[in-house]
């Protein structure tokens, strides 16, 4: 087994994080979250609380935090786009004030520290697939601009304090990643319609549903994310890490009534500002460099995700506030 080492996970018990940890705790690591809960939930952790070698902190990262660590994985951001709007100046402070904290922390504790960037640095994207040399199509100042704007940011402070002080820094962009644990109100589209299929509602398509995006099932991400952090020194990215299967919102409502046997209708509600007209990786950085590509194909993604939610309902843990 390799060496243990102290990693903390900012946003370790948000959707992504806490598979991560979960991960990370398995593969014989002491564990540290850091989270200050706002999309984040302690059930998602719950199982990991009595873990030797697991502990919880309950922090905002736009504060200053003393931690020894040898790996940083900055995970925390909302992801969603109903959420980081709610408050776009705390979503902006979280990545760039987030940001300097935990470089700040990398540069005491000499961490390497790993930032989770996103598709959404393209935009909406001109270039099609997404490479990583592609600079983007984003609006500064609209409404996703704090979550697309504030990740620029962050990437350009990893950067800068990799060239000034030398610290060595990974940079993923994550395309839409979906799987268990994702907040039934989350507001992302796998969640919504998944929730809205088993309770026999109507899949709200924003729009024509012609939009496209590509969606990575989380295990396939999270080997990503580790593959990157245990790449040498002189990978910092940014890699791509998505999967490059394309599909229309409307297939994808297609695929999920069907795999549902639900009943419910489809029905269709104005297109968000700003919303991405098509999205899809291209990986072949992440081939090249890391090894590394999806295996799990979406009907397969879908299936288990599906089976998640199923279980939460049959428990009363999901209230349908989607639609
Ligand atoms: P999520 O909302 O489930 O998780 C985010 C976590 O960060 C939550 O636990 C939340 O409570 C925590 N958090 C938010 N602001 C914080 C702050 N200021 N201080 C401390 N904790 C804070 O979302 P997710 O899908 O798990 O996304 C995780 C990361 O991956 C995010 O940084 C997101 O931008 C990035 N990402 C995700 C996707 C995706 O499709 N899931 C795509 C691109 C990028
Ligand atoms: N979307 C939809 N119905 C929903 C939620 C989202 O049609 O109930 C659309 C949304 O307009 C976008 C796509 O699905 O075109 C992906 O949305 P999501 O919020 O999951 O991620 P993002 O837009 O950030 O990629």
């Amino acid at each position: 087994m390799e060496e243990s080492k102290k990693i903390v996970i900012t946003g370790g018990a948000g959707f992504i994080g806490s598979h991560l940890c979960e991960r990370l705790l398995a593969a014989g690591h002491e564990v540290i979250c850091v989270d200050n809960f706002y999309t984040g939930r302690k059930a998602n952790i719950a199982h990991l609380l009595d873990h030797p070698r697991f502990d919880v902190v309950r922090h905002d990262i736009t504060e200053p935090l003393v931690l020894q660590a040898d790996e940083v994985y900055n995970l925390a951001c909302p992801a969603s786009p109903g959420h980081y709007q709610a408050d776009p100046i705390h979503t902006m402070k979280t990545s760039v004030l987030g940001s300097i904290n935990l470089l700040g922390l990398a540069r005491r504790t000499g961490a390497k520290s790993l930032l989770a960037s996103t598709s959404e640095v393209y935009g909406d994207p001109l270039v099609h697939p997404q490479p990583e040399s592609y600079w983007g199509h984003v609006n500064p100042c609209g409404v996703r601009s704090c979550y697309d704007e504030g990740k620029r940011s962050a990437e350009a402070l990893y950067f800068d304090y990799h060239r000034q002080h030398g610290i060595p820094i990974k940079v993923v962009r994550i395309f839409n990643t979906y799987g268990p644990r994702m907040r039934p109100d989350d507001g992302r589209v796998v969640s919504n319609f998944i929730v809205q299929a088993l309770m026999d509602e109507p899949l709200t398509i924003y729009g024509d549903g012609q939009q496209t995006r590509s969606f990575c099932y989380v295990d396939d991400l999270v080997d990503g994310l580790m593959k990157m952090m245990a790449s040498p020194d002189e990978v910092l990215g940014p890699i791509n890490l998505g999967n490059p299967g394309e599909f229309t919102m409307l297939e994808l409502a297609e695929a999920v009534k069907r795999l549902t046997n639900s009943r419910s209708r489809i029905v269709h509600e104005p297109l968000p500002q700003d919303d991405p007209k098509r999205r899809q990786p291209d990986i072949t950085r992440a081939r090249a460099v890391l090894g590394w590509q999806p295996v799990v194909q979406l009907e397969q993604g879908l299936l288990r995700t599906i089976a998640y939610f199923e279980a939460q309902l049959s428990r009363g843990a999901v209230q349908l506030v989607a639609a």
